[in-house]
């Protein structure tokens, strides 16, 4: 599905990607970890084309995003993604926020948007809140209705970056039960998080990054409580 072969990525003279081969297969949950500046949103950047690789290949579904030929808006609706600051439009509505993208790029008419809109707020656990605006919600609230919002689109994959670390503690579960929910659903997800619990349950790998380079991969069992690697070992006993 995911298939990153020696991505490199430079700003000027920082090498922040050195040479990432990154895969992801149909419907498994990767966690993507390490320290703080070692690339985990550089990457998923990447995969996104928010970012322009310095060099190597990145191929989504067959498709490789660097070729120029690549419908790059096409291959980015079927990637979904979810910021640490949820990145609501604060002007409008939850249900106008959600139906926005799929209506005005054609992917789905306004009632049948509305009607989507409405069966994910229920998924999420939101759905009293389809005529709220953004700004009487609490932040957790907020991260499920971006949650939904990418979910409209019907991505065949979904990147998460940091979802739960600008939340209150209280509101951390419930935005982690509603990935356990997608994962559960067979989505197909990049997470990059510091909740290790969320890692050892959902994860069907988990990838450790640091300096640039994968240090270190493997179930969650593998990298958790054996880990191989000086540095994945150094990281894990200042987080766990
Ligand atoms: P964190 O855990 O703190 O989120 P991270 O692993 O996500 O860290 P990145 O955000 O990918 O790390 O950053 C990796 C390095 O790239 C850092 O040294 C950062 O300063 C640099 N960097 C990231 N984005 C840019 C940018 N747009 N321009 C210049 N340098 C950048
Ligand atoms: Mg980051």
């Amino acid at each position: 599905k995911v298939d990153v072969t020696d991505l490199k990525k430079n700003y000027g003279s920082n090498h922040v990607l050195k040479g990432i081969n990154f895969k992801v297969k149909n419907n498994e949950v990767v966690v993507l970890i390490g320290p703080s500046g070692s690339g985990k949103s550089t990457l998923l950047r990447c995969l996104n084309k928010l970012e322009e690789p310095t060099s190597g290949s990145i191929i989504i579904d067959g498709h490789d995003i660097s070729d120029p030929k690549t419908d790059i808006d096409k291959a980015r609706e079927n990637i979904g993604m979810v910021f640490q600051h949820f990145n609501l439009f604060n002007n409008l509505t939850v249900g106008e926020n959600i139906t926005l993208a799929p209506v005005e790029l054609g992917k789905l008419e306004k009632e049948q948007a509305e009607f989507v809109a409405k069966n994910l707020l229920e998924t999420v656990g939101l759905a009293d809140k389809y005529d709220a605006m953004p700004a009487s919600l609490s932040g957790g609230q907020k991260q499920r209705v971006a949650i939904a919002r990418a979910l409209a689109m019907k991505p065949d994959i979904m990147l998460f970056d940091e979802p739960t670390s600008a939340l209150d503690p209280e509101m951390v579960g419930d935005v982690l039960e509603v990935m356990k929910e997608l994962a559960k659903d067979g989505m197909t997800m990049v997470v990059v998080t510091h909740e290790m619990g969320f890692a050892k349950e959902v994860a069907d790998r988990v990838v450790f990054m640091a300096d640039g380079h994968v240090m270190e991969e493997g179930t969650p069992e593998e990298v958790f409580d054996n880990p191989q690697n000086e540095r994945t070992k150094a990281f894990l006993d200042k987080v766990i």
